[in-house]
Order: C-alpha cells, then sequence, then structure tokens
C-alpha cells in the first residue's frame, strides 16, 4: 500500500486540435509506473510501459478520435455503454487487439471471446474474465438487466498490481470471493447495477486496497464514503465517472 503514490493531473491535452481534460492517477506498478485515465461512466484507459489499454471506450464520454490509439481493447459486455462501435474504430489500428465476450462479438463483428472464466494474456498483462450478472434487478419482463454468463468483469495483472473491472453486475459471490485486489472498479447506478450497500457489502468483504466506485450516475457517492468509513484497509476514492 505504501508503495502506491498518487498523483492528479488534472490537465491533460491529449492529441491535436481538442484538448480533454481528464482525471488521472499514477501508480508504482513494480518496476514501471501505471497511469489509470477516468474518461468517465464505464470508460477508463490504462497505460503501462508504452502500452494503451482501453476499458469500454465509449463516445458518450469523450472524443475518442484525440485520445491514445489502442494496443488492447477491453469490452465487458454489448449494452451501448460499454460497447460503442465508433469509440472502438476511432481508437483501434491495424494492429490493436479486442477482447470481449460472445454477445459484444456479435455486435462488433470482431474480437476475441473470453467466456466467463478465461484467461488471456497480452504483452506482460494477465486478463481473467469474471462472471458480471445481477441477483436482484430485473427488467420488466422479469428478466435480469445482464443474466448470468453474458457479461464480464476483468481481473487484469499490471506489473504487480491487480486490478478488478467490474462490468455491470451486483455484489455476486465470485466477486465478493476475489483475493489479493489492489485497485477496483465498482459500477453503482440502479437499476442496472449495485447500490451503494451492496457495493459496501462487497467491498468489505474482499477488500481492494483501493475502491473507485464508477459507473454511478446520479447516484450521491457520499453514501458510499460513509459505509466504507471504519474500513481502514480500503480507501475509497471518488472521481469523476458518473
Ligand atoms: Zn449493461
Ligand atoms: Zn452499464
Amino acid at each position: 500500500m505504501d508503495k502506491i503514490i498518487y498523483i492528479i493531473l488534472t490537465c491533460c491535452t491529449l492529441g491535436i486540435g481538442q484538448a480533454q481534460e481528464f482525471e488521472k492517477d499514477v501508480f508504482n506498478a513494480g518496476e514501471k509506473e501505471l497511469a489509470i485515465t477516468f474518461v468517465g461512466h464505464g470508460s477508463l484507459i490504462f497505460e503501462y510501459n508504452n502500452k494503451f489499454i482501453h476499458i469500454d471506450p465509449s463516445s458518450r464520454e469523450a472524443d475518442y478520435a484525440y485520445l491514445p490509439k489502442a494496443d488492447l481493447i477491453l469490452v465487458t459486455h454489448h449494452h451501448g455503454d460499454h460497447c460503442d462501435p465508433s469509440a472502438i474504430s476511432a481508437v483501434s489500428t491495424d494492429k490493436t487487439i479486442l477482447m470481449t465476450t460472445q454477445l459484444a462479438k456479435e455486435k462488433l463483428g470482431f474480437g476475441q471471446i473470453l467466456v466467463n472464466g478465461d484467461q488471456a494474456t497480452f504483452d506482460e498483462i494477465n486478463i481473467e474474465a469474471v462472471p458480471a450478472y445481477n441477483l436482484v434487478h430485473k427488467r420488466d419482463n422479469g428478466q435480469f438487466f445482464h443474466p448470468k454468463g453474458t457479461c464480464n468483469s476483468y481481473v487484469v495483472t499490471i506489473g504487480d498490481k491487480r486490478i478488478f473491472i467490474g462490468g455491470d453486475t451486483e455484489n455476486t459471490p465470485e466477486m465478493k470471493a476475489l483475493k489479493n485486489i489492489d485497485i477496483a472498479f465498482l459500477p453503482m447506478n440502479l437499476p442496472y447495477t449495485m447500490t451503494p450497500e451492496m457495493v459496501a457489502d462487497a467491498a468489505k468483504a474482499f477488500k481492494p486496497r483501493i475502491l473507485y466506485p464508477y459507473h454511478y450516475g446520479k447516484t450521491d457517492t457520499s453514501i458510499i464514503v460513509d459505509l466504507m468509513k471504519g474500513t481502514e484497509v480500503v480507501e475509497t476514492r471518488i472521481r469523476n465517472m458518473p
């Protein structure tokens, strides 16, 4: 924990022609630095060893034409706020690798499928697909927004850091059983994902060293901060990720 360096670069002018400002945290990930850029909602960028990994790039959150090209894209599932063909096209080159679910691949027409439980590697980075699904919240027709087996969360190991990227999920037993997570992103909006209480339940179970609630929409983020008070091993950080 003491090794983690915490810096916010408040003004990142990325690319030519358009300045977009995002928060960024930088971590010591062993021999090299890991930078995480908070694009918005479920969209993130990891930068490590001169490689860029985009998580769920979405045109609703940024103009991806002006963001760094992706070496790897991870898409958690097929819904429009996570799987956006135009943003994916804007950050892709002919060398970009995309890993995703069966349903998202059907929507995009390309990509390497990772089913729940699969592992993959890219460069020195390890990716593990963890089930993402609802336990409670359903559509009016009685079906879950995210039925089990159709959507992924990912545990991404970069350097000496293990990062959990919660797809659209609730506080599932698989998530609560995670071990040795340094950084966790947990979705916190209704009706699709978790209440602050569900986020707190999960975070208190698997104890990430740093918790970033994200994909939170209009949810009051002060609720999760209050719920995590007294859980000293988990540092809750709020970034601009509505
Ligand atoms: Zn979804
Ligand atoms: Zn979503």
